[in-house]
């Protein structure tokens, strides 16, 4: 007998949605709270990792991702002006034989994929709506909906997202989220065929990047060191962005010399959260970002967020009583989301100190060599 029987997402973002997917799948009913009427999502492309994919095809999803975005071998590392300085590959396919090294998509796409999987679980949604209010009451959490309505369920998980309500509500002294010095830029581009996997540019004025998301496209994206975390007006990005990729030749430099408003341009501070433990008070769990909000640096936070609830799904399965599954949660995921929340943010802060290529490069396969440890 599993440890409930009926679970409120709030927040249908990633791991909302992963986590939905798999509860139904383990005949757990899952309903999802959306705060955004339309349940759209922005943002250019998303890397996916090697481990991310491992996840995505636990989830059944694999197939769709190769089929929609773009898998390919692991980055290759270039200097400024695209030579290959390394082409790096997580060492002894640990992955498995059927899990590519790497991928990308458009996130709209990932989205649609997610969202229809979600759908067709037949996990109820419902949008434009969250939970103004929770009361535990022994061994059910009554919800107070922002629709007036009020429901009581075994288990409330907050999925929503690095500015998490639900945090805040169950968590009143959890640390806030932190910016980091650094913006992040994005633009989706026409891929060139020779661009056949993702291709990171280091030791430049900047630390930027290609990543392919479907046959036709790739997107771009730039790290910019910001101390003061500057306001970006909307109408400048496409010169503000020029200007980050001035000096560099190659693939980047010719982005550069053709960049307008077409090219999907979105710019974001980064900010960075680690929950300390633990992630549940009573019947009320975080997940994805609302717990452990990385920067991209290891392109892994939505990795962690679909993880996260492969795990909790499996706990709740297997666990009779809800207290273990949540200690065993907390057990087996705050070790990999803390490397991944520090690490990330530790490669921001070797780049803003213009530290060598070298020394990014073996942190960067320190972790990912962590990464592709199973769950
Ligand atoms: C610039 C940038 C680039 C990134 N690039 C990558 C990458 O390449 N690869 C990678 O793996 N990760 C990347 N990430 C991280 C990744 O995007 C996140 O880790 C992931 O989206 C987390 O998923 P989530 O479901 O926890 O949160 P979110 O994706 O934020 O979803 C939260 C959901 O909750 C909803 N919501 C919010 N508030 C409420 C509320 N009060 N009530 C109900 N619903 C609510 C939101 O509308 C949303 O649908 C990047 C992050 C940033 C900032």
């Amino acid at each position: 007998m599993s440890a409930v029987e009926r679970v409120l997402i709030v927040g249908g973002g990633i791991a909302g949605m992963a986590l939905a997917i798999g509860l139904q799948r383990a005949s757990i009913a899952a309903e999802i709270a959306e705060i955004d009427p339309d349940w759209r999502v922005y943002g250019a492309g998303i890397t996916i990792t090697g481990p991310t994919l491992r996840a995505f095809d636990r989830l059944g999803l694999l197939g769709r991702i190769e089929a929609e975005g773009f898998c390919s071998e692991a980055a290759r590392i270039c200097d400024q002006n695209g030579n290959v300085i390394l082409a790096s590959r997580v060492a002894g396919q640990p992955l498995g034989p059927r899990i590519p090294n790497s991928g990308g998509i458009l996130r709209p796409v990932l989205h649609r994929i997610l969202s229809e999987a979600t759908r067709a679980s037949g996990a109820r949604v419902r949008l434009g709506m969250t939970a103004d209010g929770l009361e535990q009451n022994g061994d059910r959490v009554a919800v107070r909906f922002s629709d007036g309505s009020s429901e009581s369920f075994d288990l409330v998980v907050g999925a929503d997202g690095i500015h998490s309500r639900i945090r805040e509500m169950a968590f009143p002294d959890a640390p806030k989220p932190a910016f980091t010095g650094q913006g992040c830029w994005r633009a989706v581009i026409a891929r060139p065929v020779e661009i056949d996997r993702p291709q990171v540019y280091v030791g430049g004025p900047v630390k930027a990047g290609v990543v392919p998301v479907s046959r036709d496209e790739m997107y771009l994206f730039v790290l910019q060191h910001v101390p003061d975390n500057p306001r970006m007006p909307e109408a400048r990005w496409p010169e503000l962005l020029e200007e980050q990729l001035r000096g560099f030749g190659g693939v980047l430099g010719a982005i550069r010399d053709r960049l307008d408003a077409s090219a999907r341009i979105n710019y974001r501070p980064l900010e960075k959260l680690l929950v300390p433990p633990p992630w549940s008070q009573g019947r009320v769990v975080l997940i994805g970002d609302a717990a452990h909000a990385t920067t991209p640096h290891l392109a892994s936070g939505a990795g962690l967020a679909v993880e996260d609830a492969l795990v909790l799904c499996e706990l709740l399965v297997s666990e009779s009583a809800i207290e273990a599954a949540l200690s065993r949660f907390l057990q087996r995921r705050y070790e990999r989301c803390r490397m991944v929340v520090e690490n990330s943010a530790k490669l921001g802060e070797l780049e803003m100190q213009k530290s060598a290529p070298q020394q990014q490069a073996e942190l960067s396969r320190a972790s990912m060599l962590t990464l592709a440890e199973s769950i």
